[in-house]
């Protein structure tokens, strides 16, 4: 667990230097449930690729706990990551798909297997364990995306765009999912949606951009007049 703290981050993209992001402020307080929400192509993505190490930063400085991370590699920032995608391995099981960031740790196997079976049961995945990502719905899909990333406890948890590939039924319900999951192992989180209902009813704060910019940062009953 780990505040976050951008100062004056910028992203310039390309040749052209393009910017993406521009003078990105924000202290994420521990434990705290942000949602970034914004219409596409305002620098979402980008955001938090820079903040899991995906992207280089062109410019400021970006804190997770009080460490400056610009220059850590992704793999040693303690950040999990779930994509709109899901990303699973085809080929393997959804328990070897939730074990294998353990397995690349050389965790010895029972304490694999008590990690994994702790995080089905929080996600209520414990009964496809040894089913493939074929033979599961859209919604079983992104609970073993969530279980992968949750498996060991990371410092931050980030999440870009979910639920975009889920029907409106599905949405609704992950959407309350992924709030009980955030109570239950309070990891200070960082949501991106282009969703104004995901904002309104997710997040701790939301924070709004438009064109690389931060527009407001406050709670959602604020921004959205909420009684
Ligand atoms: P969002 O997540 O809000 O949709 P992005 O962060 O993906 O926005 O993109 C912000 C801006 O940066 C857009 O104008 C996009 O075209 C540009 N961009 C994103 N990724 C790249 C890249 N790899 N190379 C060049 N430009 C990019
Ligand atoms: P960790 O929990 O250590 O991040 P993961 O099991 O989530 O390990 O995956 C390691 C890397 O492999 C991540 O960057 C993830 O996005 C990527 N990855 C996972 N599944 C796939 C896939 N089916 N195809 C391509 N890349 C994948």
């Amino acid at each position: 667990m780990a505040n976050i703290l951008f100062n004056q981050v910028y992203k310039r993209y390309g040749k052209y230097k393009e910017i993406a992001v521009s003078d990105f402020n924000l202290t994420v307080e521990d434990t705290e449930f942000i949602v970034l929400v914004g219409p596409s192509g305002c620098g979402k993505s980008t955001t938090l690729r820079m903040l899991a190490g995906l992207e280089d930063v062109s410019d400021g400085e970006i804190y997770i706990g009080d460490k400056l991370v610009n220059d850590i590699p992704p793999k040693d920032r303690d950040i999990s990551m779930v994509f709109q995608n899901y990303a699973l391995y085809p080929n393997m099981s959804v328990y070897e798909n939730i074990a294998f960031g353990l397995r690349l740790r050389k965790l010895p196997k029972h304490e694999i297997d008590l990690a994994v079976k702790r995080a089905a049961r929080v996600l209520e995945i414990e009964n496809f364990l040894n089913r493939k990502p074929r033979e599961l719905s859209g919604g079983q899909r992104q609970r073993v995306a969530l279980g992968r990333a949750i498996v060991r406890t990371p410092q931050v948890f980030l999440m870009d765009e979910p639920l975009s590939n889920l029907d409106a039924k599905l949405r609704v319900q992950m959407r309350s999912e992924i709030i009980n999951l955030h109570r239950k192992i309070e990891v200070t989180t960082i949501y991106v949606t282009h969703d104004q209902i995901e904002a309104m009813t997710m997040g701790d704060r939301v924070v709004v951009m438009n064109r690389g910019i931060i527009q407001q940062v406050d709670s959602p009953e604020v921004i959205y007049n909420k009684p």
